[in-house]
């Protein structure tokens, strides 16, 4: 029998929430003033979190490595937030962003969680709105919505191309009221460095004062990480420069189990990678989807021509255009899910039809939706539809007045003009669907400690659907946690305050504090990138886009041997008492190499292709499917929850099995 128990409670799918909600303890309001917090990361799922938990009258304690929440990873979230709101009268309802994200995750996500992730995810919009989050609203000033890859509705809400910055602002009025009042102590600048447990419970963690480099200790009854996830390690990504999977590593070092790792989504729409200096790649938003066509040239010669400078996109007539996502995929066209628009991109850079320098590179051209709206906008206004040059700046206005700051920045990236040439865009690591395991209370297998948003292993399965990570994060913390975690919280109401002086605290800093000392005198010759970068070339390249047996059995090799030199050889400059981003550095690679290697054993042992994750061996031969990942249900329809034993390679695998009682398995299609 499987060591995890997902405590999915029992009764019909619609009812399970609602049954548990009314089953959980409730601590009363004197009692919750006893009781302590803990939350690392104040993104929107720590914020959010931290808000509604002081709300509900529990001690806060919240911890950000930046200089202030404003500034996590979630502001840079572009194009916005599903909620099953019906707004459109599409046919949009709970069960329908139920069966879409099950289906987009390709059926490795746990059924209950998702049920009830749809449930709420219409109370995140009101409560946002109340927050005062100015959502974009259509001409009548009702909430507008767009639509993102995978479904055929319209659910997504937007704040132009600055959803989640919006959205975070809301999370932190939110946390302020409460910091303000007392409720929350912010901790900025401060980094999670160790989880402290005392009689198997999570009761505090070591966190390091980044600006004076003081390592303090700091207790509470719950430790709740929202750390975001682990894109970087493959170096090269979307994500902030900062994000890491120290804290979510931390917690994994001391019991919680960690689920999935190689589930990554790379997202077909980025800025292409322009050199091997290159520190950072830059998404565009998937709703440039909704009017973007993605194309390359359906003769070799042509896609030659462009890369060698003869010939521009707008040369090519419509007949020498290949849009081969909606050649492929008719039902569902551009609005493909990101894993499979991004295997489809790599398809037809590999077979040589690639549009930049490095022939990694396809379009994604606005032309027709110009002609469109400028058609629209004419007709509306009484003016002349066949005028060419007032179709275009009519037609412009409108695309600018949706996506204006994201071609804005696409501009200022590679000075030229997406609203005259197509955008050159790529498939870049993005998010990642593996993080901490966690049951249907959102606790780890560590008690006492949860974890919420991109850190946990989520409801997205093998693949997540665009504005699906926002819904789960705030879902998780306005809407879930402040509920689950009363029924551990209730226990503690005679615990009193968890003192710092315990030989358990003690322990935790001295091992800190020796990690430290180590970094800052090992005097070795290369430098934390040095070794970031070498890390992120094999994750990429053997643990990337495409997965095989010897490729993977390679990496897991080539980690070990980065890591065993990482040890040997770097160098890392400054002092510990002060400022100083390569020592922070240098502990977050130090995790990366770690889990680098899980995150590849784990790909090896799922020798089965689902959503991002996949496998060469596993492919549809023959009939309308061909080519396509090949799910394998009967062998592969679990979580992989891995628990730490020392050397990643020594690393447990247990099963969690997947029940699917309300949505049928299929072949996942879109077609
Ligand atoms: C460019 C981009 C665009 C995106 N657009 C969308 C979108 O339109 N819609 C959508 O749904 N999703 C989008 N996503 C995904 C989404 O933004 C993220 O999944 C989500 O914001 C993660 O939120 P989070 O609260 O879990 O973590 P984060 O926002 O990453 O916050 C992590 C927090 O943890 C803190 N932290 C980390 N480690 C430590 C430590 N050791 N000690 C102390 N603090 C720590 C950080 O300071 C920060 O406060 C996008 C992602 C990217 C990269």
């Amino acid at each position: 029998m499987s060591v995890l128990d997902s405590k999915v409670p029992e009764g019909p799918i619609k009812d399970k929430w609602t049954n548990h909600k009314n089953n959980i303890d409730v601590v009363n309001p004197a009692n919750k003033r006893l009781i302590d917090v803990i939350v690392v990361g104040t993104g929107l799922a720590g914020g959010s979190a931290a808000a509604s938990l002081a709300e509900m009258g529990y001690n806060v304690k919240a911890f950000c490595y930046q200089d202030s929440p404003r500034r996590a990873h979630s502001i840079a979230a572009q194009g916005g937030i599903n909620a099953a709101k019906n707004y459109q009268n599409d046919g949009d309802s709970t069960y329908r962003l139920f069966y879409d994200t099950v289906k987009g995750g390709d059926y490795r996500s746990r059924e209950a969680n998702v049920y009830r992730l749809a449930e709420v995810s219409a109370n995140i919009i009101d409560q946002c709105v109340a927050q005062g989050v100015p959502f974009a609203r259509d001409y009548g000033g009702l909430l507008d919505n767009r639509s993102f890859g995978g479904v055929l509705v319209s659910r997504t809400f937007y704040a132009k191309g600055q959803t989640g910055q919006q959205l975070l602002l809301g999370a932190y009025s939110a946390m302020n009221r409460q910091i303000n009042k007392g409720k929350i102590r912010m901790f900025n600048r401060h980094e999670m460095m160790d989880l402290v447990k005392v009689d198997g419970k999570a009761r505090g963690i070591i966190a390091r004062n980044l600006v004076t480099g003081e390592i303090e200790r700091h207790s509470a009854h719950a430790v709740v990480i929202a750390t975001g996830g682990y894109g970087n390690v493959f170096f090269l990504s979307t994500n902030a420069m900062g994000s890491n999977v120290s804290a979510a590593w931390k917690i994994h070092k001391k019991g919680a189990f960690f689920a999935n790792p190689c589930y990554t989504q790379i997202h077909p729409t980025c800025i292409p990678r322009s050199g091997d200096d290159q520190a950072k790649l830059t998404l565009m938003s998937e709703s440039l989807r909704n009017d973007g066509r993605i194309w390359v040239p359906a003769i070799k010669e042509d896609a030659i021509a462009i890369r060698e400078g003869k010939k521009k996109a707008i040369d090519l007539p419509e007949k020498d255009r290949d849009y081969y996502l909606e050649r492929r995929y008719p039902a569902f066209g551009n609005l493909v899910p990101r894993d499979v628009a991004s295997r489809a991109a790599k398809e037809r850079c590999d077979a040589g039809f690639g549009v930049n320098n490095t022939g990694e590179a396809v379009y994604l051209d606005f032309s027709a939706a110009i002609q469109r709206y400028g058609k629209t906008e004419a007709s509306i206004n009484g003016l002349d539809t066949e005028d060419k040059s007032l179709v275009i700046k009519l037609g412009t206005a409108v695309i600018e007045s949706k996506y204006g700051n994201l071609f804005q920045m696409y501009e200022k990236i590679t000075d030229e003009n997406p609203y005259v040439l197509p955008m050159k865009i790529y498939p870049a690591v993005h998010y990642t669907m593996g993080g901490v395991w966690v049951d249907y209370n959102l606790m780890t297998t560590v008690e006492g400690c949860y974890a919420a948003g991109e850190a946990n292993f989520s409801e997205h399965g093998a693949n997540r659907l665009g504005a699906s990570a926002l819904m789960q994060g705030l879902a998780d913390g306005y809407f879930v946690l402040p509920y689950t975690i009363g029924n551990y919280l209730a226990k503690e109401i005679r615990t009193g305050e968890i003192p710092t002086d315990l030989p358990e605290f003690a322990e935790a800093e001295a091992a800190v504090k020796k990690q430290i000392d180590f970094f800052i005198n090992n005097n070795g010759t290369k430098t934390v990138d040095h070794f970031h970068r070498r890390l992120g070339k094999v994750m990429w390249d053997k643990v990337g886009m495409s997965r095989n047996t010897k490729g993977l059995n390679e990496a897991i090799v080539e980690i070990k041997q980065i890591r065993e030199e990482f040890y040997k050889d770097v160098r890392v400059l400054g002092t510990s008492d002060s400022l100083n981003p390569e020592l922070e550095k240098a502990g977050r690679v130090a995790d990366f190499l770690e889990l680098g290697e899980l995150f590849a054993k784990d790909a090896l042992d799922r020798n089965e292709s689902c959503g991002g994750h996949f496998r060469e061996e596993s492919v549809e031969v023959g009939g309308e499917q061909d080519g396509e990942a090949l799910r394998d249900d009967v062998n592969y329809r679990y979580v992989a929850a891995w628990e730490y034993k020392g050397e990643p390679s020594d690393a447990v695998l247990h099963k969690e099995a997947l029940e699917f009682n309300d949505i049928e398995l299929k072949q996942r299609s879109y077609k």
